[in-house]
């Protein structure tokens, strides 16, 4: 069984072909610059140089189209025949409070779909076309949505309400959401893996850190808190967004300097974080850099987004009352030694002891704790689109 997954941004889209038999990635690429000039695709097969190239390709339906063009290749291709393809699966980033599960696409879905879009005004349009695109190019392949939301239904009201006026949640759905939902359950279902424990035993913390990060309290495998929110903008510090604030500073600011509200979101997704903090970069590679030279602020930026993340780490374990184990994910959870090891030290009251030596990893599944650390400590790469895939087989297999 052969599943193409799918993220569609406005002007992008990401595919990896997996071979459902052997969970293998046949092929994988990027559309880029979809509706812009220069337009490009870069393709590669698994064990094979990538080919690129540039091409006009103004909309979606002609992405998909391009896509189904390179896996039918005959030397860079991975499918003889599109009817070996035997379903596509979408990451949705929101599915509000209708979907606590991935589920086939069917006009309901849609409209539901469309229905969430002032939730995530940017990322849910860009997911429909998508969508409709491989109705138009692939009419008879089933489709299969996995939310970014979806995980963090679980979540109990007293951590998913904020404290408004009641009606605001019953009218406008104002609450918390969370999002890299799909991260956040592989990696903990990856740990209770490696550990060789159930995963309905366990109390985990998973830090996804990486341009956008979010931390999640994982109970017996149920998301029952995370630090993102209504938006993706609450928590800890991230590349360009601001992480926790006082709501009554931004009407300040806003006040006080005549801000818009457009300007103001811009501000909080965009200038704030580590860049806004450190006036250098997002990247956290570069941070680290500037730090080590003795630059203030970008030393500042790196322990407040480390105190933040301990910070998490400790209200979580309060809120399950125990912690097995802490899991770090994502670009800067996978490949940050530096940030792992200012997170880890001082963690040992709660019974969580870094190995300063087995934390010397980048990149791939490890334990990072001592022997005798109570709590586990792991790194654990995720991998979103085969959680995708996973999903997209279950279903349409019945
Ligand atoms: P996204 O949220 O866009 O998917 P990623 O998960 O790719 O982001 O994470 C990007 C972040 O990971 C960047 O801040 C980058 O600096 C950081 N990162 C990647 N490699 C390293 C590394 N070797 N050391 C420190 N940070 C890294």
């Amino acid at each position: 069984m052969k599943v193409l997954v799918l993220n569609c941004g406005s002007s992008s889209l990401k595919y990896q072909l997996f071979d459902m038999t052997s969970e293998e990635v046949l092929a994988k690429g990027l559309v880029d610059r979809i509706g812009i000039e220069g337009s490009t695709i870069k393709h590669t097969k698994t064990g094979q140089a990538s080919v690129s190239s540039t091409t006009d390709i103004p909309n979606h339906k002609v992405a998909i189209r391009l896509v189904t063009e390179h896996l039918l290749d005959a030397n860079h291709g991975a499918l003889s025949s599109l009817n070996e393809l035997s379903a596509v699966g979408h990451r949705v980033v929101h599915g509000g409070e209708k979907f606590a599960k991935s589920v086939v696409i069917d006009q309901e879905v849609l409209d539901v779909i469309e229905d969430c879009v002032p939730l995530a005004p940017l990322h849910n349009p860009a997911n429909l076309m998508g969508i409709r695109a491989v109705l138009d190019v692939l009419p008879d392949v089933p489709q299969v949505a996995v939310f970014d939301t979806a995980f963090h239904q679980s979540m109990p009201p007293k951590a998913f309400t904020y404290g408004l006026p009641y009606h605001y949640y019953e009218e406008s759905r104002l609450r918390r959401y969370g999002f890299h939902g799909t991260s956040h359950f592989y990696v903990a279902n990856r740990t209770a893996e490696i550990l060789g424990r159930p995963i309905d035993e366990l109390k985990i913390v998973t830090c996804h850190m990486g341009n956008g990060s979010s931390i999640a309290a994982v109970d017996g495998g149920k998301s029952v808190d995370t630090s993102l929110g209504f938006s993706t903008v609450p928590g800890i510090l991230m590349g360009t967004r601001a992480g926790d604030l006082d709501p009554v500073m931004v009407l300040h600011l806003m006040e006080q300097e005549g801000i818009s509200p457009k300007a103001m979101s811009h501000i909080l997704h965009k200038e704030s974080g580590v860049l806004g903090i450190s006036g250098i970069s997002s990247d956290l590679r570069d941070i680290e850099e500037a730090a080590s030279t003795g630059n203030e602020r970008a030393t500042l930026a790196l322990e407040m987004l480390c105190y933040g993340v301990r910070k998490y780490i400790g209200a979580y374990a309060a809120a399950m009352g125990g912690i097995d184990a802490i899991v770090f994910t994502a670009g800067i959870g996978e490949n940050s030694i530096l940030v792992r090891q200012m997170v880890g030290e001082g963690l040992d009251f709660l019974g969580a002891s870094l190995d300063i030596s087995r934390n010397n990893i980048r990149g791939k599944e490890a334990i990072i704790s001592t022997d005798n650390s109570r709590v586990k400590i792991l790194v654990v790469p995720t991998n979103e689109e085969l959680v995708i895939a996973r999903d997209t087989r279950t279903l349409v297999n019945g």
